[in-house]
C-alpha cells in the first residue's frame, strides 16, 4: 500500500478525488443536473442519429468532429464557424486540454474561489499551480478586484465562471474586459449555465471578436439535459483551437457521442422549453425562500445559493431527512439548491417549511438582518 503511495507523483500524495455524494434519495437537487429526463420525441431523434453509427463502429470516429462542431457553431450563432468551436467529453475535458496546452509544470492558473471545485483539481492533475485570488466579502467580483489579482499573480491562465457556481450570478462584461486587458495569458470564461441567465446577452461570446486569448467554455450537461453523454464545447480564436489539437487524445470523442450530441442539437428548441421551466422553478425557490426571511443570492443558473443558516450542515441533514438532497458546498452558513421539476420544487419548499418550523435554532436569529444582500453573487 505504502509502496504505491511512494511511487505516486509527490504532488498527488495524500489527496482525495472529486466526489459529490451520489445518494439514493427521492428528490435529488444536489449536482445541478437538469431535472428533466430527455422527452420521448427528442429521444427518438437521438436514437436515429445513434443507430446510423452502430454498424460503422469498426471505424474510428471523425477525429476533428467537424459535423458536430458545425452544428455547435450554428447553435451558438454570433457569426461563429466550425473553426471557432472545439468539442470534448464534457467541458471538464476541455478545461484539462486548456491547462495541458497553456498551463503545466512551472505555470500558474488563477481562480476566484468559491467557484467550481473542479478547477483546482484539474490544475493539480496537469501539474499547474492553482492560485486562489478569492472574492470580495460578499463573493462578488469587480473589475478592479480582478485586475489587481491578475496584476499581482501574472498567471498563464485565468479561470472565471459566469454564471458562477456555487453563487449563481453572471459576471458583467466590464469584469471580463478588465480580466482580458490585465492578463498576458489565456482567459477562460466557464459558461456552463449560460442558457439559464436572466439576461441571455450576458454571454462572453460577444467579446471574442478581436480577443484571441479569450475562451468561452460551454456544456450540454445542464441546458441540454445531457450530463450522462459527456459533451462540452468551447468557442475561441481558430489559432488557439489548433493548439488544443496538440494535447487531445486521438479520436477522443466517440462516434456515438458525436451522433447523440447532433441529435440533441437538432432538438435544441424543445430542450430550451425545459430550460425555461427550470428558470421558472429557480425563481420560485428564490421568491419563496426570501419570503421565509432567508437571504438568497440572485441566480442566473439552474441553482440558488441560500444563506442565513446558523448551522448549514445540520440544515442539510434535516432537509435530507425530509427526502430532499441538496448540497453543502462548504461555505459557512450557506447551502446550494438545484432547481427541480415543479413537484420536486414543491417538495423542497415543504421540507424547508417543516425544518424551519421544527428547528428554528438552525437558522440565524434575525434572518432579515443576515448579512447577505440581494446584490451578492
Ligand atoms: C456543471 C459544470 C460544468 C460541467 O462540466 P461537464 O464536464 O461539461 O459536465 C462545468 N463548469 C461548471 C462551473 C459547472 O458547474
Amino acid at each position: 500500500m505504502t509502496e504505491i503511495e511512494d511511487l505516486l507523483r509527490e504532488d498527488l500524495r495524500g489527496k482525495t478525488p472529486y466526489g459529490a455524494p451520489q445518494l439514493d434519495v427521492p428528490v435529488q437537487l444536489n449536482t445541478n443536473e437538469n431535472a428533466y429526463a430527455i422527452p420521448d420525441d427528442v429521444a427518438a431523434v437521438i436514437e436515429q442519429y445513434l443507430s446510423r453509427q452502430v454498424r460503422s463502429l469498426n471505424r474510428y470516429p471523425d477525429r476533428d468532429a467537424v459535423a458536430l462542431r458545425e452544428d455547435l457553431a450554428a447553435y451558438l450563432g454570433q457569426g461563429l464557424t466550425v473553426d471557432h468551436v472545439w468539442a470534448a467529453n464534457g467541458s471538464n475535458e476541455l478545461l484539462q486540454q486548456l491547462l495541458q496546452a497553456f498551463g503545466g509544470s512551472g505555470r500558474t492558473v488563477l481562480g476566484f474561489m468559491p467557484s467550481y471545485s473542479m478547477h483546482p483539481l484539474l490544475a493539480r492533475g496537469t501539474g499547474t499551480a492553482f492560485v486562489d485570488a478569492g472574492r470580495e466579502a460578499d463573493y462578488t467580483l469587480s473589475p478592479a478586484f480582478v485586475r489587481d489579482a491578475i496584476t499581482e499573480h501574472d498567471p498563464d491562465v485565468v479561470f472565471l465562471v459566469s454564471p458562477n457556481n456555487p453563487t449563481g450570478t453572471a459576471l458583467g462584461a466590464d469584469v471580463i474586459d478588465a480580466a482580458y486587458e490585465a492578463a498576458r495569458g489565456i482567459v477562460v470564461i466557464d459558461e456552463a449555465y449560460a442558457e439559464f441567465a436572466r439576461d441571455p446577452r450576458s454571454t462572453a461570446l460577444n467579446r471574442l471578436e478581436g480577443r484571441p486569448r479569450l475562451v468561452v467554455t460551454r456544456t450540454m450537461s445542464k441546458a441540454f439535459a445531457f450530463a450522462g453523454a459527456r459533451v462540452g464545447y468551447l468557442a475561441a480564436d481558430p489559432e488557439l483551437i489548433e493548439k488544443l489539437l496538440l494535447v487531445r487524445l486521438p479520436y477522443h470523442l466517440s462516434s456515438l457521442t458525436q451522433a447523440a450530441a447532433r441529435g440533441a442539437l437538432a432538438c435544441a428548441a424543445q430542450l430550451q422549453a425545459e430550460v425555461d421551466e427550470l428558470k421558472h422553478q429557480r425563481d420560485r425557490i428564490v421568491k419563496n425562500l426570501r419570503a421565509k426571511g432567508l437571504p438568497v443570492a440572485d441566480s442566473d443558473a439552474n441553482f440558488v445559493l441560500l444563506g442565513g443558516l446558523a448551522d448549514a450542515a445540520a440544515v442539510w441533514r434535516a432537509v435530507l431527512e425530509e427526502g430532499v438532497l441538496i448540497r453543502d458546498v462548504g461555505l459557512p452558513g450557506r447551502l446550494r439548491i438545484t432547481a427541480g421539476t415543479e413537484e420536486e420544487t414543491t417538495a423542497l419548499l415543504d421540507a424547508f417549511d417543516t425544518v424551519m418550523g421544527r428547528r428554528p435554532e438552525l437558522f440565524c436569529a434575525n434572518l432579515w438582518f443576515a448579512s447577505f444582500t440581494e446584490k451578492e453573487q
